[in-house]
């Protein structure tokens, strides 16, 4: 491999008010990045239909969610909604030091968290709904959540929204492919950043001592 393209994986955070379609997006970039994994958090929080362990969350109860916390093995962790959300330590590490890049679909308090301890691999995006409708219509049309959550949620989303400008990027989802699209540009570009080219000093080093031609 050119030392050009060796690099330092990123880490790309994605935020937004309950509803506005976050696990939408980045699952739908994942599958458009194979180079893209999705780190998987754990939760307290009950399954939705259709949702899988290991695949969407891994589901603890409480006790066993506070040990993985005490012990170190999250990377962040944070209250949201009245239940436990934490990012797995061991899989987004070993994904960095294979320069493999993540998308993390997490709250406002875990970028916080993950901006502290990784500024140099984090890059964060909000995501705005179209509209106060348009998320209201999403919380609700989406199954699984019962009226009381959808309510807690709701009464959320202007403190979450409240966090947009915590973030380097900000995108409204109103068309779904015109949002993935411009995900994809944003982990385009943080590929590019002179930081995460870690083989650049080296290959212009090479270009540099080139025998002279004539
Ligand atoms: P979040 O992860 O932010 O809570 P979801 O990805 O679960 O939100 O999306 C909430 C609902 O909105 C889902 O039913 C999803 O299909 C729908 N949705 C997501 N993005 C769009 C969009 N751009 N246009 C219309 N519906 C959307
Ligand atoms: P949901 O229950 O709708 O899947 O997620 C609820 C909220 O928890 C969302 O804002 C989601 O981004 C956030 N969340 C999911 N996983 C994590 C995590 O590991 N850490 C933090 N801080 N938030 C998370």
């Amino acid at each position: 491999m050119s030392p050009a393209l060796e690099r330092r994986g990123v880490g790309l955070v994605v935020t937004a008010p309950s509803g506005a379609g976050k696990t939408t997006v980045t699952r739908k970039l994942i599958a458009l990045e194979p180079a893209l994994a999705l780190s998987i958090s754990v939760t307290t929080r009950r399954p939705r239909p259709g949702e899988r362990e290991g695949v969407h969350y891994y589901y603890r109860d409480r006790e066993a969610f506070c040990r993985l916390a005490e012990g170190g093995a999250l990377l962040e962790w944070a209250e949201v909604y009245g239940q436990g959300y934490g990012t797995p330590r061991a899989a987004v590490e070993a994904s960095f030091a294979a320069g493999r890049d993540v998308a993390f679909d997490i709250d406002w308090q875990g970028w916080r968290q993950l901006r502290r301890a990784m500024p140099d691999d984090m890059v964060g995006v909000f995501l705005l709904p179209p509209s106060a409708s348009a998320l209201r219509e999403r919380l609700v049309g989406r199954a699984g959540d019962s009226e009381a959550d959808i309510a807690r949620r709701l009464a959320a989303a202007d403190e979450d929204l409240s966090h947009w400008n915590e973030y380097d990027y900000v995108l409204v989802n109103d068309d779904l492919e015109a949002c993935v699209a411009a995900l994809r540009s944003i982990l385009a570009a943080a590929r590019l950043a002179r930081s995460r080219q870690a083989g650049l000093a080296a290959f212009v080093e090479s270009l540099q001592a080139r025998p002279r031609l004539g």
